[in-house]
């Protein structure tokens, strides 16, 4: 598969000179913008009272929206519709910049991956990947550099956790995979073009509450990306509390990151469930499905008329129109079960994982494992997945699995950045451990349980 690699160094994403529009004029936060404010993470209530400390009237948040987050644009001077004297004084107190670009990779297959430097230093890099498929292209945002979780099978837990993103660092890999797409398009033509969104790249999103939430706002924000609730996804490890406090603040389609159906395993592949075991766990996945306002009668009327359109005109249904059609289709969430070779792949587990779902509304998604280097694990092979797949469906679940794409430019989501280096102790004793590991000359085969088991053990995490 042929790979299109762009360097940083070799390219000019850099501050541009305002002669146009494209990805080349993403700004880094410079000296230049010392003591301004970026634009680009505020919400529309966050512009609109900034508007209002400026001096200006609220309805300009809603304008700066379009130009920013609808039409790419984020020099002051281009955006027409503002005063002259408001887009000087604007150019003298704000900028609006996504982070700093350092290496793209566009795949054959459609598949593309940025990364972004959010800070000093090898250990300050995050991930984003657009993955094309079915007519949608899904886009898997990061969070947090690192991960303070440590998940076994995860190579981002293997890093350590270095620092929350700010919003306009999140908000700006959309901003900025949107923008892949509009470079050679002319500004009054320009469409968006990510049709998904899952908070599926580097960190957990619930542990970057605000910023998370504050990006999701956007996302939703008819003046900015204006996407449906059912196409932006959130996936966590199972931070109990803030799932409810999700529910309170935001609805967005809720994943959750099982990969085990008992405790004493999932204790071992997912850390946190120490704190908030599966009983908790599973009990706030309900609260969170049973608290989603259904469609109201004439909302969903609407819909429907526009579907039955849609269907007329052989046009492909979307998510909304799929419920439109349905209208009493019950929200549901997203279980990710990772699928580990002899570890939780098993037909027990998947009869434990029926028990434990016990007709919550869910779908369940398959993952094949993407190992990394010395990974005490192994990926299911293909027939155990789909025994595994078979069970659940004959339960009465829907049950897919997950296609890997983006293998050749390691843009798996859950594998991001996985060869970034870093300095946490975590990752240190990581990589000692590789060492020991290849020095008993062990690391040809996959590991058995018990090496698996001894690994994890001695890693010292
Ligand atoms: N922290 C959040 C979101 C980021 S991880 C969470 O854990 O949900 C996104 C998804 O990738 C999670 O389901 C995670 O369990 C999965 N994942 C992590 N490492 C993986 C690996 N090596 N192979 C397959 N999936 C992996
Ligand atoms: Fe963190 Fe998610 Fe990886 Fe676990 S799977 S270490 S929560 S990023």
């Amino acid at each position: 598969m042929n790979v299109e690699v762009v360097d940083a160094q070799a390219s000019s994403f850099t501050q541009g000179d305002g002669s146009s529009n494209c990805a080349s004029d993403v700004a880094t936060p410079t000296d230049k913008n010392a003591n301004k404010v970026n634009l680009l993470g505020m919400t529309r209530k966050e512009l609109e009272t900034y508007f209002e400390t400026i001096g200006e009237k609220k309805f300009r948040a809603a304008q700066m929206m379009k130009w920013i987050h609808q039409l790419g644009v984020t020099d002051f001077n281009e955006m027409t519709n503002l005063a002259g004297a408001l887009r000087e004084k604007l150019s003298r107190v704000a900028y609006v910049a996504a982070p700093e670009v350092v290496h793209r990779e566009y795949s054959n297959d459609g598949t593309r991956k940025w990364v972004f430097r959010v800070g000093d230093g090898a250990g300050s890099l995050v991930e984003t990947v657009l993955i094309p498929a079915d007519g949608r292209k899904t886009l898997c945002i990061s969070s947090q550099v690192g991960c303070a979780l440590d998940c076994s099978f995860c190579s981002t837990g293997k890093q350590g956790f270095q620092r929350d993103l700010l919003p306009a660092e999140i908000i700006g890999q959309l901003w900025v995979a949107n923008q892949s797409y509009m470079e050679d398009t002319p500004v009054g033509e320009r469409t968006r073009t990510v049709t998904n969104v899952v908070m599926m790249g580097m960190g957990e999103p619930l542990l970057n509450f605000e910023p998370v939430v504050a990006s999701m706002q956007l996302m939703l924000d008819d003046h900015a990306y204006g996407m449906s609730k059912r196409r932006v996804t959130l996936s966590t490890s199972g931070i109990v509390p803030m799932i409810d406090k999700l529910g309170d603040v935001i609805d967005v389609a809720l994943a959750i990151s099982l990969h085990a159906p008992n405790d004493e395993l999932r204790n071992e592949l997912v850390p946190i469930n120490k704190k908030y075991p599966l009983v908790e766990l599973m009990a706030a996945a309900r609260r969170y499905v049973e608290r989603g306002a259904p469609l109201t009668d004439k909302s969903a009327q609407h819909k429907a008329v526009q579907a039955k359109m849609a269907q007329k005109a052989a046009v492909t249904l979307d998510d909304d129109q799929d419920d439109a059609l349905e209208p009493s289709r019950k929200k549901h969430v997203t279980i990710e079960y990772v699928m580990l070779d002899g570890v939780n792949d098993q037909p027990l587990h998947a009869k434990q994982l029926i028990q434990l779902l016990n007709g919550l509304p869910s779908k369940i998604n398959l993952i094949p494992f993407n190992p990394f280097p010395h990974a005490p694990y192994g990926r299911s092979s293909r027939n155990r997945i789909m025994a595994f797949q078979k069970a659940l469906s004959d339960a009465g679940y829907v049950c897919t699995v997950r296609t890997t794409r983006g293998d050749d430019i390691d843009a798996a989501c859950g594998q991001l950045v996985g060869q970034v280096a870093d300095r946490t102790r975590r990752a240190e004793k990581w990589k000692q451990k590789i060492v020991e590991h290849q020095n008993a000359n062990t690391s040809k085969s996959d590991p058995t349980s018990s090496q698996r088991r001894e690994i994890l053990r001695t890693r010292g995490s």
